[in-house]
């Protein structure tokens, strides 16, 4: 990784770009919510993903990213992120997670969603339901004044309560001209540690989170990152600001879940 990222403070014109990207990267993920069902490609997703980012004049920030080969991180089962879209159709009972940013007007967004594709079991609803759950608990601590390790304790105090293993080697980030800036936001560590936040700094807050241990690999392709013991995981992510007296989350789930009410599918 280097060294430490810089972290750069938004101007409210800066964070009008950022929330108006997710608003598109939202839509984005709704229209690619429309396709969940056994059968879909997730190379089909991908390229319906990209369509829509260009028609709506993005372009999609992780293609390219280092090598990485497309616009979304198709992230399966045992896989935590990183992973690419293929032609393996979508089967019942997957756990798919899906991360996708957009790059407009000089900068970027970046957010995250994990569905469970027909049945799974309810201790797998669980582990998506309280993932998210928890990304939540750690956006209400986004504030000025508090730390990163505020946020990052939130994470990690929420997942515990039901077993879940916290992922340590992958980190949220701060967000902006680069996809990723300073500060690291880890999903694990104490109170009151950890960069102060102040007004104008946008974040990506993710947790990664594991059914079972906490422990992950990378696969030879050089980016799939999966569980060591091979049980699923989940992932959800917002692009995040703090503002003068709180926080206001830039990118939206809503177009996600109305998709998913549409379909009569379960909702993390
Ligand atoms: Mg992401
Ligand atoms: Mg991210």
């Amino acid at each position: 990784m280097g060294g430490k990222k810089t972290i750069f403070l938004k101007s409210a014109a800066d964070a009008e770009i950022i929330r108006a990207n997710g608003q598109i990267l939202g839509k984005c993920h709704g229209e690619v919510a429309k396709l969940l069902k056994p059968g879909v490609t997730t190379k089909y997703l991908d390229k319906i993903a990209e369509e829509f980012i260009r028609d709506n004049g993005g372009k999609p920030s992780f293609k390219g990213y280092g090598g990485f080969p497309a616009s979304l991180c198709i992230s399966l089962n045992d896989v935590v992120v990183h992973g690419f879209p293929n032609d393996r159709p979508l089967q019942n009972g997957d756990v798919l997670s899906i991360d996708c940013g957009v790059n407009k007007d000089g900068f970027h967004a970046d957010s995250a969603y994990t569905y469970a594709i027909g049945d799974v079991s309810d201790e797998v609803n669980e582990l998506l339901a309280e993932t998210k759950r928890s990304l939540y608990r750690a956006i209400e601590q986004v504030k000025p004044g508090n730390r990163i390790g505020d946020v990052s304790f939130a994470v990690q105090n929420h997942v515990n309560d039901f077993g879940f293993g916290v992922v340590r080697e992958l980190v949220g980030h701060g967000v902006g001209k680069s996809l990723h800036e300073g500060p690291e936001v880890p999903n694990y560590g104490k109170r009151g540690k950890g960069p102060k936040m102040v007004s104008g700094m946008v974040i990506a807050i993710e947790p990664m989170i594991t059914l079972g241990k906490r422990f992950v690999v990378q696969e030879s392709d050089g980016w799939t990152i999966r569980t060591e013991d091979r049980k699923p995981a989940a992932h959800f992510e917002h692009t995040v600001m703090v503002t003068d007296n709180g926080y206001e989350i830039l990118t939206t789930f809503d177009y996600i879940e109305d998709a998913l009410r549409e379909k009569e599918l379960v909702i993390a």
